[in-house]
């Protein structure tokens, strides 16, 4: 964005975004443009999942709409609360409603007519398109013309973790805003906010985990695999000081009873993009029932696939084996109750380890048998030859 410096008389006592926590360089950058009439009218906020791409897609629309603060958002008076709560006529959501968690061509065509003849009620009409990347080549076409000349006051803000999964015809009309990663202070008051009975011990350790991401760390603070991986941690190196005997020691050990309880609590896909704040309500296409949000994977194929949940145990495995070796580097003491490995005794060791580990990482999707891999794994870090 050509933004000048900023000047006492534009960004003097901006408080943020209504809800927005962080991205203070975004923020004022976009508080500027408003301030100058000059927000672009196409937005692209790209970041990594769960660092509030969408509550900050709503508090710059409060901004854009608030007639008691107008180029800021009060996120107290009655449009910014219809703003924030997903009911404001003049706000409308794109999102996947599609049996392949692609946004609909009847979905964009029903937000070309609304544009039309918005906004509703305020200054300005707002679509957000959450993810970006859900627009195929048939939506992204009947949306084209609407960005391609907007009419005044029509604004798009499209949320993407991927600028190259978006349509090139979207993406060169519009502006990349970047959202980077949370301070962990900001994570862990977001946590402590959305879920304040979480143990500080487990709060602690999602807040590492999530790096940067406050959505993860408040999915991780109440994820009951987290607990079960930690035990698997446990038992893994263990495993590993042990040798092969106990690497391979039958499903009845204590090894292959963590691995069963982690992967029996494991999820099969990645989840959905977290979103704590109240579900927005998607644009009416008048066609057919268009779900909220519809990402969140069926429970019985969740249960029935069961190499996807042991990938995914491996996967929150070697995260969290590769977070407690770093907190090693660090001088710190690693997880809270995980007990320190011999084999991360010098940093040589214990950047090895973290290599093995990532190598695992890379190959979790091309496994055929997980746990097998996984136990080649554990042998191979468990070898006096491992430097
Ligand atoms: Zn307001």
């Amino acid at each position: 964005m050509p933004a000048p410096a900023p000047t006492p008389a534009d960004s003097a006592g901006f408080p943020g975004f209504p809800r927005v926590r962080g991205h203070r360089d975004a923020q004022d950058a976009l508080a500027r443009a408003l301030a100058r009439g000059q927000l672009h009218h196409a937005l692209v906020l790209v970041g990594p999942r769960g660092v509030g791409k969408a509550t900050f897609a709503r508090g710059l629309a409060c901004a854009l709409l608030c007639p008691e603060r107008p180029g800021q958002g009060c996120g107290a008076c009655t449009t910014c609360q219809r703003v924030l709560a997903g009911n404001h006529p003049d706000v409308d959501w794109l999102l996947p409603d599609g049996k392949a968690g692609t946004i609909s061509v009847e979905a964009a065509r029903a937000c070309h007519v609304r544009q039309a003849h918005a906004p509703y009620e305020g200054k300005a009409y707002v679509v957000i398109v959450d993810p970006a990347d859900a627009l195929g080549e048939g939506a992204g076409n009947a949306l084209l013309k609407t960005i391609e000349e907007p009419r005044p006051g029509i604004h798009f803000v499209l949320l993407t973790t991927n600028l190259q999964g978006m349509l090139p015809t979207i993406l060169s009309r519009a502006l990349p805003i970047r959202l980077g990663r949370l301070d962990d202070t900001i994570v862990g008051e977001i946590l402590h906010t959305r879920a304040p009975d979480v143990p500080p011990d487990r709060r602690d350790m999602a807040v590492l985990l999530a790096e940067g991401s406050a959505g993860v760390a408040v999915e991780l603070a109440s994820d009951p695999s987290l607990e079960r991986c930690v035990e698997l941690l446990r038992q893994a190196l263990t495993a590993v000081q042990q040798g092969p005997r106990a690497i391979f020691s039958g499903d009845q050990s204590p090894r292959w009873t963590a691995w069963s309880a982690a992967v029996g609590a494991g999820e099969a896909e990645p989840p959905p993009e977290p979103d704590p704040e109240p579900p927005p309500t998607p644009i009416a296409t008048g066609k057919k029932k268009v779900a909220a949000k519809p990402k969140k994977p069926d429970g019985d194929a969740k249960k029935k696939d069961a190499p996807a949940a042991q990938r995914s145990a491996v996967r929150r495995l070697t995260e969290l084996w590769i977070l407690h070796v770093r907190e090693q580097i660090r001088g710190r003491a690693g997880l809270s109750g995980v007990p320190r490995s011999h084999i991360a005794a010098s940093p040589a060791q214990q950047v090895a380890t973290i290599a093995a580990l990532q190598q695992l990482e890379a190959r979790i999707e091309r496994m055929g048998n997980v746990r097998l891999t996984l136990e080649q794994t554990l042998l191979d870090l468990s070898r006096p030859a491992h430097p």
